[in-house]
């Protein structure tokens, strides 16, 4: 199993494109004007839209969960 889980809380993006800035290798703009996890799967059982994506080395992604404005952006340690 993978170190780290990354989660996107998309329903509750405001696309103001902050974690494609500090974090372009996992995170793009999509048509709908709202960020995408590069790579991510849709979570299946989630209340609202989630996508997860697991990885051994979070990378930059923990800076992009510190510079969402809205907070809808989760770096989990699986351990
Ligand atoms: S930083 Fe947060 S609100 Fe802004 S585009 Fe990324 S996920 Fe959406």
């Amino acid at each position: 199993m993978a170190k780290y889980k990354i989660l996107h809380f998309r329903d509750r993006c405001i696309g103001c494109g902050s974690c494609v800035a500090v974090c372009e290798k996992y995170w793009e703009m999509k048509e709908d004007g709202l960020s995408h996890l590069k790579g991510s799967k849709l979570q299946k059982g989630a209340d609202e839209t989630t996508y997860e994506l697991e990885l051994d080395d979070p990378e930059c992604n923990i800076d992009a969960q510190d510079v969402c404005p809205v907070q809808i952006i989760k770096v989990k340690n699986n351990n």
